[in-house]
């Protein structure tokens, strides 16, 4: 644990232990900012690059309910995290929003405070399918915002990429639901996948200039062993910008945070910005701060990391909070991971053979 800093102090507030740490930091000095925790492996999709019906078929053995994390120990995970440095919670799945009881959850997150006092900005990321139905209620619980995952606007391609004949009217509702109850500013992640959307960037990119919502082109990931990646399939992000700057002519903008993966574009007519995410063709790991809770509680420090710290088998092992935090501070402090630094190092088109996770296990 060589970088990671000292913890374990306890102080007094308000009749609650507070545990202190200074913040961590991991072996490449990036400090642990950002928590996403899959609630549940869970979704009501079967989204042909995530989780196909070939594999996630009716057969398919997701975990049992005493299998997830509670919303206690994903609460004590949060406030210990907190204390190493996390300001931002992600809920993210499957689908989170099919997790019972999801509110209450969002409650007891939204309650906990940083060393300085301050809440945590909670965010979830969602297919919207429900986001009509329970965006008001999540809003009143204390979720900061949503992004929703859209893929294409064309009804027909929209149902065949979610395999679940998913209306996009349904999804457009949940945006503009969330919207309505001040769940923003709203992103919204398209996947782009060669020869499936990428005739679809401009026309979203069209549609959604000059509203309140914020699109972002996600380069097409080898996640997992599931989805067949190849690299013929990624539509290179400079790409995305090439095709969408000559029909609206772009310009690049400055990152807001440090460890912000997506590169901002706004507009040069003043219709709003865009964002573009390219894990695979210009990797951000020098300044990756996010750590992944898996949905039965294992701590993942890189999306491609082959295996997991098993936070779930010390909680209910009777780990105390002094534990839990020294566990976690021990695993970030030897963190080195950059695996899409050391893909684009090697030789465009090698597939690493690896046991790699599931992207509906670990969350995006
Ligand atoms: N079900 C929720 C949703 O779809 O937003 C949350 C979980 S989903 C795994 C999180 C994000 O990962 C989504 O935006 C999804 O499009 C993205 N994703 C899934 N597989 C991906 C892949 N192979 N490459 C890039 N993004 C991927
Ligand atoms: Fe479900 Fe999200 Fe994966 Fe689609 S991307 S299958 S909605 S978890
Ligand atoms: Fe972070 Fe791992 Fe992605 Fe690099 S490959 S940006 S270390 S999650």
């Amino acid at each position: 644990m060589s970088t990671a800093a000292g913890h374990g102090e306890h102080t007094s507030r308000a009749g609650a232990r507070q545990l202190v740490s200074s913040g961590v930091r991991d072996r490449l000095d990036r400090p642990m900012r950002d928590l996403r925790i899959s609630v549940t492996d869970r979704c009501n999709f079967r989204c042909v690059y995530c989780m196909p019906k070939t594999v996630f078929g009716r057969d398919y053995a997701f975990l049992d309910r005493n299998e997830l994390l509670s919303f206690e120990e994903i609460e004590r995970i949060c406030r210990v995290s907190a204390a190493h440095g996390v300001r931002k919670i992600r809920l993210t799945g499957g689908e989170p929003l099919l997790r019972k009881g999801i509110e209450e959850l969002i409650e007891r997150l939204a309650a906990l405070r940083t060393p300085e006092g301050e809440p945590l900005e909670i965010a979830l990321t969602t297919n919207g399918s429900a986001l009509a139905t329970k965006a008001t209620a999540l809003k009143a619980a204390g979720l900061t915002r949503v992004t929703v995952s859209i893929d294409s606007l064309d009804d027909e391609l929209f149902q065949s990429i979610n395999d679940v004949r998913f209306p996009v009217a349904r999804v457009l509702a949940g945006i503009d639901a969330a919207h309505e109850a001040g769940l923003g500013p709203i992103k919204l992640n398209m996947v782009v996948k060669r020869g499936v959307n990428d005739g679809e960037i401009v026309e979203m990119a069209s549609h959604f200039k000059d509203s309140p919502f914020t699109l972002r082109f996600i380069e097409y990931m080898d996640v997992g062993t599931t989805n067949g990646w190849s690299l013929d399939e990624v539509v290179p992000s400079a790409e995305v910008i090439a095709r969408i700057s000559a029909v609206h002519p772009l310009e690049q903008i400055a990152p807001v945070v440090t460890g912000e993966v997506a590169k901002r574009w706004r507009y040069r007519d003043g219709g709003g910005e865009i964002g573009v995410i390219s894990s695979v063709t210009n990797a951000f790991c020098g300044t990756c701060n996010r750590a992944r809770i898996s949905t039965e509680g294992k701590l993942f420090t890189c999306l491609f990391a082959s295996e997991g710290h098993d936070l779930r088998a010390l909680l209910r092992g009777g780990a105390d909070d002094d534990e839990l935090a020294a566990a976690m501070a021990s695993i970030w402090g030897a963190r080195d991971d950059r695996y899409s630094e050391i893909r684009s190092e090697l030789t465009p088109g090698l597939r690493q053979a690896r046991n790699r996770i599931e992207m509906s296990y670990i969350g995006g």
